[in-house]
């Protein structure tokens, strides 16, 4: 249900003043018909909890847009910081709510371009509350000759230094000059729970945002092969899984040993197969885990052709051995267009610092390149993993890792 008028009307505007806020535009929610209100509900969530504990802040629907008052002096930085890791906002603004008149609409735009550099400026209305009695070329005629007159710069409507944008909805106007970019995306929790397989490398971290992009909330799984594998290496998962947590809050990471998987596969199976044989074991271990985290599917980094095991023969072999969906968004991705979004979301410099991966442990020299599902398949008939794959899950550690700051 929407927020009740009556909170929305006390918005920051007691006494009919000026006064200062947060306009947030959301981008694909928009489009989205009966889900729409479930969209919007879920990104007042999100966007109380990019606040938290620390920034009390008040957060109203408001005609297709969110409103966000937060508490004098908070600094733009911290803001912007926070609004940008919400998923679902396509852009944001500084932004001044006013009561619905003229003459207070003229004050505040003289104020947002108080102290801006510019030569020419454009005024920018829409108005969604047709009450007003100005449409929205009217508002803006009036609004660009008040301002021309209070600043002396002139009005250019194709190449303007500065736009002021003015908004007319329900009874009041917002007015603001300078859009910050949003996220884009999903809110995370319209899009149901996955759980991403994550090592310590580049792209399973990218993967994950990927998918939380898309309104997903992420568990994550990883496979170490302690002792063999130093417990430094955990550590480093579990700093990732915090980072990501930026933008989705807690979630739970599950450790699994799958060091008596690796040394039976090892003694049994043909070296070059090795590495096929963890991943489905893998993918098998991460199933179960989705099914106890009622997660409706699995996600990994793989890019189609970066390693040996990426190819796709190999990956369609690996794919057989999960009872639900391997998604991979990175799929088509290039090297260099993974290592661009893992530095936007700042999971790289962490990422490339030296770690032990579980599957470089007795990694042959000579993977295979083509596999099939009946090739593997036969191979773990005479493996015999069930019980080792049991024990695994019952030697798993979980955590609940808490956001980074
Ligand atoms: P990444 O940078 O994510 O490690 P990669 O290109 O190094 O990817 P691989 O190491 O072959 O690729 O792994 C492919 C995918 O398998 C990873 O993206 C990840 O989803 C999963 N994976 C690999 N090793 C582990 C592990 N130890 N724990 C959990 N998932 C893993
Ligand atoms: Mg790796």
């Amino acid at each position: 249900m929407p927020a009740p008028l009556s909170h929305t009307d006390s918005l920051a505007l007691g006494g009919g003043q000026i006064a200062p806020c947060v306009l947030i535009h959301y981008s694909e929610i928009g489009l989205k018909g009966r889900n729409r209100p479930l969209f919007e509900r879920q990104l007042i969530a999100n966007i109380r909890h990019a606040f938290a504990d620390d920034i009390p802040v008040e957060v109203r629907r408001l005609f297709g847009r969110h409103l966000v008052e937060v508490p004098a002096g908070t600094p733009r930085a911290e803001i912007e910081k926070r609004l940008t890791r919400v998923f679902g906002i396509a852009y944001f603004a500084h932004a001044l709510a006013t009561p619905p008149t003229l003459e207070a609409i003229e004050a505040a735009a003289a104020q947002v371009v108080e102290g801006k550099a510019f030569a020419s400026f454009a005024v920018r209305a829409k108005r969604a509350d047709k009450s007003f009695p100005l449409d929205s070329q009217g508002i803006n005629v009036a609004v660009g000759a008040h301002l021309g007159g209070v600043t002396g710069r002139r009005v250019d409507l194709t190449h303007p230094d500065l736009t002021v944008h003015i908004e007319v909805v329900d009874r009041r106007a917002l007015v603001y000059a300078d859009r910050v970019e949003g996220p884009r995306g999903l809110p995370v929790g319209v899009g149901g729970r996955v759980v991403c397989l994550l090592s310590g490398g580049i792209d399973s971290p990218v993967a994950a945002a990927r998918m939380m992009r898309r309104g997903c909330r992420v568990s994550f799984v990883h496979f170490h092969s302690f002792p063999y594998t130093n417990p430094a290496s955990q550590a480093k998962v579990a700093e990732l899984a915090a980072i990501l947590g930026r933008f989705q809050g807690p979630a739970p990471l599950h450790l699994v040993p799958l060091v008596d998987i690796q040394r039976h596969i090892v003694a049994g199976a043909p070296s070059t197969f090795r590495v096929l044989l963890y991943r489905r074991a893998m993918l098998r271990l991460a199933a179960a885990i989705a099914r106890q985290e009622k997660a409706l599917a699995l996600v990994t980094g793989e890019s189609l052709g970066q390693v040996a095991s990426q190819t796709l023969a190999n990956l369609t072999a690996v794919d057989r051995a999960s009872p639900i969906p391997v998604l991979r968004p990175l799929l088509g991705w290039d090297k260099e267009e993974i290592i661009a979004e893992a530095q936007r979301i700042a999971t790289f410099d962490l990422s490339i610092e030296p770690h032990e991966d579980c599957c470089s442990f007795l990694e042959p020299t000579d993977p295979a390149t083509r596999s099939s599902d009946h090739r593997l398949a036969a191979l773990e008939h005479n493996l015999a993993l069930d019980d080792l794959l049991a024990a695994a899950l019952a030697a798993t550690e979980v955590r609940v890792v808490q956001p980074l700051a």
